[in-house]
């Protein structure tokens, strides 16, 4: 397997997992023609693209899914609860239609030739928030984002994962001691909102086992993070639960700036 992440964040979510004959999409908040170019940067084209995920409805994941489903009409995967609010949504309600595959719960989806996938609910304040399992041949690729904290499900698959992406939003005092007013620092904290740098420290010492190859930051704050301090964090988290220096690359994907494609 291998993994981009082409933006993350706020300003925009789109990651591309790639197998050996087939690759996935998830999420569409970048523009199209955004993912061409890094794809011919990476000397790649459509053709490597067979299916999309979607995490959630939020524009800063779905922006773009219209034009990926009026471009290129790939199957577009996610819940039937997702789908329905994207029937219903102005970026996609025109284009989904013919594009929507539902996942089942609680099974493994067949998606692409290569990729098996199952989604688990996370806490978020969109109609639906769900991170995926993904089975490629012996490996397992978790991805968390969005998620106002932690469930034991999200543990679970992280537990058994080689490879998770997770989210690292914010740091705390950067948030309650910056100028976002008191009712958009609450809607981010409290619960639903997302996972702060301490929330994803504390989960990387629940998840981390001898399997774990990967572990990146996505989903960084503009205004109340930063990588060096999201980094720091992680790293304190990996040494703290006793990693053994090396074992584990530890990465912040960039917002607004893709990452190398890397070998999981
Ligand atoms: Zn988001
Ligand atoms: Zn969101």
């Amino acid at each position: 397997m291998q993994f981009v992440s082409f933006s993350s964040g706020s300003c925009g979510n789109c990651y591309l997992l790639l197998g050996p004959h087939s690759g996935i999409l998830i999420d569409a908040g970048v523009s199209i023609r955004r993912v061409k170019k890094e794809l011919e940067a990476l000397h790649l084209g459509y053709d490597r693209l067979s299916a999309i995920l979607v995490t959630h409805d939020h524009g800063d994941h779905i922006r773009s899914l219209g034009s990926f489903c009026k471009r290129l009409t790939l199957p577009v995967w996610t819940t039937p609860t997702l789908h329905d609010a994207l029937l219903r949504h102005p970026f996609t309600r025109e284009w989904i239609g013919p594009c929507r595959q539902d996942l089942s719960a609680h099974v493994w989806n067949p998606v692409t030739e290569d990729f098996d996938v199952q989604y688990f609910v996370v806490p978020h304040d969109a109609t639906q928030c769900v991170g995926y399992a993904i089975r490629c041949g012996e490996e397992l690729f978790v991805l968390m984002t969005d998620m106002g904290h932690t469930t034991p499900e999200a543990l679970h698959w992280a537990s058994i994962a080689s490879t998770v992406v997770v989210e690292s939003n914010y740091d705390e005092d950067m948030l309650l001691g910056g100028d976002y007013p008191q009712e958009l620092k609450n809607r981010i904290s409290h619960g639903i909102g997302h996972l702060s740098n301490r929330a994803c420290a504390q989960a990387i010492g629940q998840f981390l086992h001898p399997g774990l190859r990967n572990i990146f930051l996505c989903h960084l704050s503009g205004n109340n993070n930063t990588p060096e301090l999201a980094y720091a964090s992680a790293r304190a988290a990996l040494e703290e639960a006793g990693a053994a220096p090396g074992t584990i690359a530890l990465r912040v994907l960039h917002r607004g700036v893709a990452s190398p494609l890397l070998n999981l």
